[in-house]
Formats: structure tokens, sequence, C-alpha cells
């Protein structure tokens, strides 16, 4: 596999979605096929070996590298997802953002007990939504072999609000 440099498909998009947020955009990414499949082939590299059942991404951006990750390793998928989506009955969790609060559910069934999960998302940030997810995978019985994500914006120090989890990201800013 040839060594490509993913920062090269990460653009910045300043004051979005609000002032003084700089947007890391990975549509530059999605848009390259040669790109995108590079990025899924690091991921199946690191966890083809792994013990992990199934694959728990984040709405909306998780999704688009949690489904191709959980079918060329050949595991579940169980979603997680922003509220009032998920159909069945759910466990549901509030987080605190930089400005109000925000809901994440998983359907209560999705997981059985000491299910080992890999957590998939676009970006870790403050890691809020991460924790948040950490948590419904605990309450629907799973447990968190591992968090990865494609970038991580180390100044946030996200990491410090997911204490006690592995966590992967491919690009560091
Ligand atoms: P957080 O809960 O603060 O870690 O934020 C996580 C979610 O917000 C991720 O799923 C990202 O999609 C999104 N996000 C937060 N900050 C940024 C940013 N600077 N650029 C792109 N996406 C972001």
């Amino acid at each position: 596999m040839d060594v490509l440099d993913l920062r090269k498909y990460i653009r910045d998009v300043p004051d979005f979605p609000e002032p003084g947020i700089l947007f890391k955009d990975i549509t530059p990414l999605l848009g390259d096929a040669k790109a995108f499949d590079y990025t899924i082939a690091k991921l199946v590299e690191r966890y083809k070996d792994s013990d992990i059942d199934a694959i728990v991404p984040i709405e909306s951006r998780g999704f688009l590298f949690g489904a191709p990750l959980a079918r060329e390793l050949g595991k579940a998928i169980v979603p997680v997802r922003k509220p009032g989506k998920l159909p069945a009955a759910t466990h549901s969790v509030d987080y605190g953002l930089e400005y109000g609060t925000n809901t994440m559910e998983i359907h209560a069934d999705g997981l059985r007990k000491g299910q080992k999960v890999l957590i998939v998302d676009d970006l870790l940030a403050t890691g809020g939504t991460l924790a948040a997810t950490a948590r419904l995978v605990e309450m629907a019985g799973g447990v968190v072999s591992e968090i990865a994500v494609i970038i991580e914006l180390t100044f946030l120090d996200g990491r410090k609000n997911l204490d006690g989890y592995d966590i992967y990201s491919m690009i560091q800013y």
C-alpha cells in the first residue's frame, strides 16, 4: 500500500458552523476514491486481527467510515443516532456541548452482554460525543475495546474526557 498524506484531503473551513470554529471538512477525502480507500484500508489493517464483535459508528459522519470497515471485517454494525431516529426501545444519554446540550441513542437490544465494540467517528474534538457513546455501549451491555477516529484535534484535549479508553486517531492537528 502506497503511503498517502491524508492531510491533503482535509479542508479547513473557517467560521463554520459558527464564528471562531475552524471546521475540518472531510468531503475532499470522501470525494477522492483512492484517499477514501486508503483510509478504510488503514483501519482494516489495524483491526483485522482484533477480537471485536461489533462496530458502533456515530451519526452521521461516523457511518461513512464505520460501515465500510464493518463490511471488510465481517462485523455487525450497531448505530448510535441522534434522538428520535431509532424506532425500537433505546438507551439515551444527554451531554453538554460548548453551547447547549445534545442527546444520542442506541437500541437497547443492539448488543449482547459482554460484546466487544469498536466505536468509530470522523473527528475527536472535546470528546463529549465519544464519551456519551461509550456510556451508551456500556448501558447496552457492551464493552468498549477501542475508539477510532480519522482526525483528532489534540489542542482540545478531548482525551481527558475519555479516560480509561484506548483511542486511535489517524491524523492529528
Ligand atoms: P466533540 O463532542 O466535541 O468531540 O465533537 C464531536 C463531533 O463534532 C464530531 O463528530 C465532529 O463531527 C464534530 N466536530 C466538532 N468540531 C469539529 C471541527 N472543528 N471540525 C469538524 N467537525 C467537528
